[in-house]
């Protein structure tokens, strides 16, 4: 057990917890998030707890509306927590161009055990607040560009069953029902 005095001597902000993630078929997830205008200690918080979240769910990224959060918000880090200067939080962001595609395999950390080929664009240059609301721009591609396009989806709404092939999308949406059948799920 941590105390708080331990972990952040002197200072006021609670301590990161791990949030739960909203599964599939979960409303919030198919809803468009608002977007920040408050940039302020709730937002870093919760950015913070984003983190945890996703590093404690072996996650490359995470949305805020998995965590019941219906705003424009995402955090991603490819280094799974082992690299501080990869982690990038993404406020209000926006693809602003994109060229190519690549056809390569995702999961999501609200389709537990769920994997399958997604078709994207093999690159994307997004634009984005950071928590401090400073607009800047950013270059992805291949699991960067990819990691991008799924978040940003999820702020608008869309899951990435959506973005499946109608037969691997019905396939993959009677495995949930069997999962959920079987209290798995
Ligand atoms: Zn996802």
């Amino acid at each position: 057990m941590t105390t708080l005095k331990d972990k952040n001597p002197g200072n006021v902000t609670a301590p990161t917890m791990a949030l739960k993630i909203l599964k599939y078929p979960d409303p919030i997830l198919q809803r468009p998030g608002e977007p920040v205008t408050e940039f302020d200690a709730g937002l870093r918080k919760l950015v913070a707890d984003m983190f945890a979240t996703t590093y404690a769910s072996q996650g490359i990224g995470l949305a805020a509306p998995q965590v019941g959060v219906p705003k424009r918000i995402t955090v991603i880090d490819l280094s799974l927590g082992k690299d501080p200067a990869q982690k990038l939080v993404l406020i209000n962001p926006e693809v602003i161009f994109s060229e190519g595609k690549q056809y390569e395999e995702e999961g999501c950390l609200s389709f537990p055990d769920i994997r399958e080929k997604v078709s994207r664009a093999a690159k994307v240059r997004i634009r984005a607040q950071d928590e401090n609301g400073k607009w800047f721009e950013m270059d992805g591609d291949e699991l960067l560009a990819r990691a991008f396009q799924h978040e940003i989806d999820h702020l608008d709404g869309i899951l990435f069953i959506f973005r499946m092939s109608a037969l691997k999308r019905s396939l993959n949406l009677r495995k949930i029902r069997k999962m959920q059948s079987e209290g798995a799920w």
